[in-house]
This record gives C-alpha cells, structure tokens and sequence, in this order.
C-alpha cells in the first residue's frame, strides 16, 4: 500500500483491483471493502467540497471519482443485478420465456388507468368492473385485490384484458422504478369537461416515457359543457392524434357514470394492443411474475395478489415473492372464486405466503420448498444490512451531527404504514420526489404493512422521526406510548393530502430567509452638537418615514460611509417621536459622530421572506 494522497490524508491506494459496491453504498462500505478508515475517505470527499458522512448513501458518480482517484476500479452493482446474481447462484433465470418462438402463445394486455385527479379513473375502472363479467354471473366483480380480469368480443373472438385496479401513474411508476414493468398499454381518463390538465400530460410522460401505447378515454360525456372534440384537439400537441384527424391513437367517447362507450372502449385496448404490441408468453414453463399487492389478512395470513408473466402458476408450487416464500395454498381471483393454475397476464390472490411480500417484488417457482427458503433469507439479510445502514447513520455519527450543527442540512425521518403494499409505495415513491432544495431532505427510514406498533414507535422515538398511517391506526399499546413519547402520528387515506402536508412541513424546516426592506431616506441639512449624546443630524426625510429604532446607514456621495447604525434618538422640534414621514424636519441620532451636510440617512428593515 501506499500514502498519502489527496492534501495529506492518509488512504490506501489501490493497485487499480475491481471492487464491487452496491447501489447507494456509503463510504464506510468503500472503506470496508478497501480497508481504510471511513474517516479518511470522507476527508477525501470532503476536500471536493462535498459534506457526507461516512455512513451516507452516496451517488454512483462520487463512488467512481473516489475509485480512480484511490486506484481501483469501482462496479456499482444495482439491486436488479445483485437479484439476479443471487438466482443464477441457484442456477434460476428469471424474465425469460423458455423454448424460443414456437412455445409462445398469444397473452391478454395489462392496462392501468390513468389520467387527472377526479376525471373518472376508479368510476371508469368499476364500469368496466361492472358491466363485464368474465364467470358470466350477474352482479360483476365484487373483490378488490388489486387487479382483474374482463372478457370482450373483438371480431367474434373472445379477448380478455387485464386491469390493474389501482389507478394513476404514481403506482405504475413506483412499480418501474423497482424494475417491475407491469403495464403494456395505458388508458388516459380526460374529463370531457375539464380537458387536459397537469396530471393529464404528467400521467402522459410516464407512459411515453415507459414506451407503453396509450388509448384515450374521453370521460363525462354525459356532462353539460363536455367538449370531447377539445380533448382531442389539445391531445394532438402532445402527439396523440386521433384516428379520425389522420392519426393513430384511438380516442374513445365514455360516461363512467352512465356505463357508456365501455364497449368501445374494450375493443379499441384490443385493437391497440394488437397493432403496436406483440404480446406472447410461454404458458408452459414455471411461473413467474411481480407482486401488485399484499396485505396480512387476520383469518388467512399474508395474501399477495400476483400477476403471472410467463409460465402458469399451479397449486402446490413452491414460490418465492420478494422476501416471502411458500407453497401455493390456494388461489383466488377477483370473484373470490379458487384457482388450479393461473396462465400468462391472471392476476391471482396467493395464500400460502411466509411474510407480506412489498409490491413490485418479483415472484418465480422454484423446484423446492428448501430453495425458496435460501433465496428469501438472502433477500431478507441483504435488505435488514441495508437498513441497519441507515439506522446506524442516524443514531450515533458525530461527524452527522456535526452536518447539522454546520446547518448544511436537515433531515425529516419518516416511517409508513399503510394497509396495503401498493399505497405504501406509491406514498413512499410520491414523497420522495418532493424538492424543496438542497437545505432540507426527506428520508423513510421504514415502511411497511400492517397496524402502527410498538415497534415502529420506538423506532420513532430513537430516531426522532415522523410515522404516516395510510389508512390505518396504531394497535394495541402503541397509540398510548406515541402520545406519552409525544411521537407525531399523522393518518391519511388520500395521498395527495399526505404530499401537500409533508411539502408544507419540510418547508417549515427550511429556515426562515431574510430580505432587506427600504423604510425611508432622509438627508442631513444641519448639525447638531448635543452634549453627552453626540452629534444631531437635523434633516428633512425624502422618502417613506423614518421609525425610532429601526436600523439605519449613512450614505454620503452614493457611497456607504457607515452600516449596521440604529436610529437611537429622533426628535421632531424638542419633542421625541416615533415616526417622522415624507416631506417633515427632524432631529436623528444614530450613534455615529462623523456627519456632514447633505449625507444621507437610509433607513430599513429585515423581513422574513415567505417561501414559494
Ligand atoms: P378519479 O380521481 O380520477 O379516480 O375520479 P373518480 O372516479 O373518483 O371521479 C371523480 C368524480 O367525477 C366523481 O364525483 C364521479 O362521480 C364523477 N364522474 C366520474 N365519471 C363520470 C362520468 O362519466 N360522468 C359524470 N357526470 N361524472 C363522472
């Protein structure tokens, strides 16, 4: 090894070896790998003029700078990577349909709703419940579990389509952002009577932007004042030109309240599906697919809801969902109707689950019981080393503490609970991307299904951190230990109001920013000598008043002579006055001796800036 490096500081370099670091490593974790003190690398770091700590996630770009200049070769490995390394330990490929062309059979699409706040979206997402039943029973789909299954006939034909059954981009893109592309074709709900708005185009980019098709739904028609033509003519901006104006998107006229054009709808998802996706599994192969939602149930244990990708999915089969792992007890679908096996594009309730697996995690039948169990034990300890990362950050680092003592940042500590996996991703996703700027950041340092317990309280309390429930409540003791603790519980059952409150808190943080306000000038037209007190400048104010006490400069030539003065004393003939405005003769002491005829007086305050 050899020293020092970077301004004295004494690190190992390297001898350009490859080490391999995970995603959001922190230094600490470098340092380990590397053997060297954390406190050294975070010295380096510091001297690029970047505050973290040592046990900080830090970027992949700080990752590599600090590879090359210690001499090492970094990998950064993402966590889909590091998965799919820990499966091929096991000789599993996963994402892959086997047997080539030949075993590939057509699949229905997968759809999700999107589209503005109160445009329709659930509305429409329960006509299509409703006035389509796949077991031909009457009543319609009475389940949520968190996507379901219709039937429609295209060209004579039979077609089925998947819905996934909870709305807007936020899940769509959390379940993404975690590797998981469930959707093959978006719906864009526009009220007829709204037209587009900021959720419109904002659900449009992530669909674009995730190269899924798109068919409008244009909602409310029924309404008084719709305007469906207009929907059309301010989509073509955005590139989706209807088929009728010579384009190629397929805008379809609907009422969610009144069940009409559901029809029209359904065919128009088929025909887009058919023309732009080519959308085939192998249904022949072992299951697989992604978790969308899973919640504990008190009577039957952890339910995850899945939707099968390739392969079919049978009773019995050994699986394993994120951490989870089971035998497949039972399936169900949305009519609560039991399941043998569950092709390409079913979204199935599974019970049989070790744990409530998190929404987005990939599920995958293994040969064995024993090796779902391996695989989810090293999914677990990884993800408990991530998090006790986290933790040991917050509890202990003098040199965090002393980050925010420097006032550099702050940091609010959140800990979700909600009912369901999808809310909690889609809230945990939603408020990680509010910006307030660098002061302040926001940071989750648990979340998960179930009740708020005790556990999470204490973990509050350690941690000085926040606890959301979305849509549930503390149970048993753990309400009574927040209050006596004074831990700050916040419920929702909307996530938009979650958002607006954190935004409103973080921006609390922010400390408070200061700007100078003008009062008034006057200009100095005589001196006085008073004894003890010192020099009187008698002058006559020239604009806004000039205010006892309020803070003052001495201006002479345009040139500050003098700052940080106080109006100590002003007088109005030989009375004293508080105030003196525009246009009026008076007597201003502010403390400094040297004044000359014709400088002037400026006076001004400090006011808190609101923020934006
Ligand atoms: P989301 O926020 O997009 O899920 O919107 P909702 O489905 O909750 O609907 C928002 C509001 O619009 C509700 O009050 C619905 O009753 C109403 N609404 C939805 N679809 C229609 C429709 O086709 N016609 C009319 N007149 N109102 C509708």
């Amino acid at each position: 090894m050899q020293a020092p490096t970077v301004g004295g500081i004494q690190v190992p370099r390297g001898q350009g070896q490859t080490i391999r670091l995970s995603r959001g490593a922190s230094l600490a974790d470098f340092a380990d790998k590397i053997n060297a003190n954390p406190a050294s690398l975070v010295q380096v770091v510091f001297h690029w003029g970047e505050m973290v700590t040592a046990t900080q996630s830090v970027n992949d770009e700080t990752l590599q700078l600090l590879g090359e200049e210690l001499n090492y070769k970094v990998e950064v490995v993402s966590p889909e990577e590091e998965d799919r390394e820990l499966l091929e330990s096991f000789d599993i490929e996963f994402g892959e349909n086997e047997g080539g062309e030949d075993a590939l059979l057509p699949r229905p699409p997968v759809v999700t709703i999107m589209g503005h706040v109160d445009h329709g979206k659930t509305k429409l997402l329960d006509a299509i419940r409703h006035t389509n039943v796949v077991s031909g029973e009457a009543g319609g789909i009475t389940q949520h579990i968190g996507a379901y299954q219709v039937q429609t006939e295209v060209d004579g034909e039979q077609r089925k389509i998947t819905f996934i059954d909870t709305p807007g981009h936020e899940a769509f893109t959390a379940m993404r952002a975690r590797g998981a592309d469930t959707t093959d074709l978006a719906v864009l709900v526009v009220a007829a009577d709204d037209g587009v708005k900021p959720q419109t185009t904002e659900a449009l980019n992530h669909a674009q932007a995730a190269g899924v098709p798109i068919v409008v739904a244009v909602n409310k028609v029924d309404k008084e004042g719709a305007d469906p033509a207009k929907v059309r003519a301010q989509l073509t901006e955005y590139g989706l030109v209807a088929e009728e104006f010579g384009g190629e998107t397929q805008f379809v006229d609907v009422s969610a309240i009144k069940g009409m054009g559901i029809d029209g709808l359904l065919e128009s998802i088929v025909l887009t599906a058919d023309a732009e996706l080519d959308l085939r599994a192998n249904p022949d192969q072992d299951g697989e697919g992604v978790a969308i939602e899973a919640q504990l149930d008190k009577g039957r244990g952890p339910v995850a809801t899945v939707l099968v990708q390739r392969g079919t999915l049978h009773i019995g089969d050994s699986i394993v969902c994120g951490d989870a792992y089971g035998r497949v007890r039972a399936m169900l679908d949305e009519n609560g109707e039991n399941l043998k096996e569950a092709p390409p594009s079913r979204p199935v309730q599974v019970l049989g689950l070790s744990t409530v697996p998190g929404a987005g995690d990939n599920f995958l039948v293994v040969s064995d019981d024993r090796i779902a169990r391996q695989i989810a034990e090293r999914r677990e300890a990884r993800e408990r080393t991530a998090q006790f990362a986290q933790r040991r950050r917050r509890v202990s680092l003098e040199d965090w503490e002393s980050v925010l003592k420097a006032g550099e940042r702050e940091e609010l500590l959140l800990i979700i609970k909600g009912d369901v996996s999808g809310s909690v991703e889609a809230l945990e996703d939603s408020l990680l991307k509010i910006d307030v700027g660098d002061e302040v950041a926001l940071r989750v340092i648990s979340r998960g299904v179930g009740a708020i317990t005790q556990d999470d309280i204490n973990l509050a309390i350690a941690s000085d951190a926040v606890v959301l429930g979305f849509n549930v409540r503390p149970a048993g003791r753990a309400g009574e230990l927040a209050q006596r603790e004074g831990v700050d519980i916040r419920y929702y059952s909307v996530i938009y109001q979650a958002i607006d409150e954190i935004e409103a808190a973080l921006k609390g943080m922010l400390k408070p920013e200061y700007e100078e306000v003008q009062l008034g000038t006057a200009e100095i037209r005589e001196i006085f000598k008073v004894p003890k007190i010192g020099n009187i400048a008698g002058s006559i104010v020239r604009s806004g008043t000039i205010n006892r006490n309020s803070k003052a400069r001495l201006i002479r030539d345009g040139i500050v002579v003098s700052d940080n003065l106080t109006v100590d004393s002003l007088r109005r003939f030989k009375d004293d006055a508080t105030e003196v405005r525009e246009g009026f003769e008076c007597g201003i002491g502010i403390g400094y001796t040297d004044l000359k005829i014709d400088d002037v007086i400026e006076t001004f305050e400090m006011r808190e800036k609101p923020r934006a």
